[in-house]
């Protein structure tokens, strides 16, 4: 256990301890240590006030101390590459239709622990005596792989509906199932999430859709009724599998393709979205089901969506263009002229690699020859953008000196000896033995020539 043998913690229990206090590890750090998840900070508490925390801590030379957490009793260290936080005993209560906390220090552990969102966060471990504090059944859930309330489950969600989203989570983050008398309190409390900011609402669905598990953790999300309250607009979706033309299955397919792509935030946000236009342009047209510009209008609702939730501007920008693309390398065949794919290259930008990622994804179809051809197109398509840009490779190189610098650096005017020397060096740059931008090999090499051909 490397955490808690770490030096500086070790000094800073010792410190707290000769001055009376408290260090216990807690929460995350307990449970990921326990699980033998790798863990980057280290979550501390203590019955020592903020004020007294900063004055021991400083007997552990931390490298550095910030108080930003200060109000909410929290104070930060940092030792090299470990970040640690101090948090003092926690014992807020929530007045009511309120939703931040007013914090009030508390006294003892259990109190802090009994704060604490699920069982397998409530763990706590000394410091100095490694001894575990587990009031809740924390490690028994870490065994049974539940995420399970501290307390009555309902009253802790409506506490602070941020925790209906950690829930899921949590669950797929670890693997974990969400115990059933949790999952009604969710489903119970679910419409409170629209009391969260859409801040914190987007850094849960982004840390669910990242896990190794975003299918189930969306399908959780439909479920327990959370769904509306984080994106209304796929009700659209389950609710289309459930009408007449089911044979689509536009929400299947899509968890589906979720799954199915690598775990990167705009391609996981634009895997969820790619068809959140079906519902709206379903028509049937001689016994056929067509989705008219569904990408176009995707495009549309995918960027309110991730604007509403906030996510930074590159975001939003990728998963707009990936939805607006998604169909586009599916559509490619031979006859495309290089102009059109360097027009999708162009368009595609840095996210080229995403698209075909996407596409290959997209193709979830039951008829083996059918995604044959189709995997076959996105692969085609690849080669030839490989191939193209080979090729401009090629074509952009050219000899590290031209006609002007070769008279500037040998003091002599234009004539034949220029072109033998650049044909000299440019044979050099195309059998790579002279990098194109070595100005100095470059002109040694010339120097050399000009006098080995009496030139
Ligand atoms: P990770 O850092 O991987 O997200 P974590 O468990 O460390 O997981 P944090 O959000 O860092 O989660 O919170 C640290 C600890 O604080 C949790 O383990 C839990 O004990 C407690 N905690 C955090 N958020 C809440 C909350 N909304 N309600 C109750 N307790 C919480
Ligand atoms: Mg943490």
């Amino acid at each position: 256990m490397p955490t808690v043998d770490a030096n500086p913690v070790t000094r800073l229990a010792e410190a707290f301890q000769r001055h009376g206090k408290q260090l216990y590890l807690v929460g995350g750090s307990v449970r990921d240590d326990l699980l033998g998840r790798p863990g980057k900070d280290l979550d501390l508490t203590t019955d020592a006030r903020p004020e007294e925390v900063k004055r021991l801590a400083m007997a552990a030379k931390p490298s550095g101390l910030y108080t930003v957490g200060e109000r909410f009793g929290t104070i930060g260290l940092v030792f090299g590459d470990l970040h640690v936080e101090i948090t003092t005993f926690r014992a807020e209560q929530y007045p009511p239709h309120s939703r931040k906390p007013v914090v009030s220090f508390g006294t003892s552990l259990a109190d802090d622990l009994s704060r604490r969102d699920f069982t397998i966060n409530a763990l706590a471990r000394d410091v100095l005596s490694g001894r575990l504090f587990d009031p809740y059944g924390g490690l028994r859930d870490l065994r049974d792989k539940v995420v399970r309330a501290v307390g009555v489950p309902a009253e802790r969600f409506a506490e602070d509906p941020l925790r209906l989203l950690r829930a899921v989570r949590f669950a797929v983050q670890l693997g974990f199932d969400i115990d059933p008398e949790t999952a009604a309190g969710i489903a119970e409390t679910a419409s409170t999430l629209a009391k969260i900011s859409r801040e914190r609402v987007a850094e849960e669905m982004n840390r669910i859709l990242l896990s190794p598990e975003p299918t189930r953790g969306v399908r959780l999300l439909w479920e327990l009724g959370l769904l509306p309250f984080v994106i209304p607009e796929m009700m659209e979706m389950v609710q289309m599998d459930q009408g007449r033309y089911r044979h689509k299955d536009v929400f299947e397919h899509t968890l589906l393709v979720l799954e199915r792509v690598a775990p990167d935030l705009p391609l996981r946000w634009a895997a969820l979205l790619h068809d959140i236009a079906k519902p709206r342009t379903f028509s049937y047209e001689g016994g056929e089901v067509r989705f008219w510009g569904h990408e176009h209008l995707g495009e549309q609702i995918a960027r309110s969506i991730t604007q509403r939730l906030r996510l930074d501007g590159r975001t939003v920008e990728a998963v707009a263009r990936l939805v607006r693309m998604h169909l586009r390398a599916n559509q490619f065949d031979e006859t495309w002229t290089d102009g059109a794919v360097r027009r999708l290259v162009r368009e595609a930008g840095e996210d080229l690699w995403r698209l075909f990622d996407l596409s290959r994804a997209d193709v979830t179809s039951h008829r083996p020859l059918r995604v044959e051809l189709a995997l076959a197109r996105v692969a085609a398509l690849e080669q030839r953008c490989r191939e193209l840009a080979q090729q401009e490779a090629i074509e952009s190189l050219h000899s590290p000196l031209d006609g002007n610098d070769l008279m500037a650096l040998f003091g002599r005017g234009p004539g034949p000896w220029i072109g033998r020397v650049k044909d000299y060096l440019f044979d050099l740059v195309l059998e790579g033995d002279l990098d194109q931008e070595d100005r100095t090999r470059a002109e040694e090499l010339a120097r050399a020539f000009l006098s080995a051909e009496g030139l």
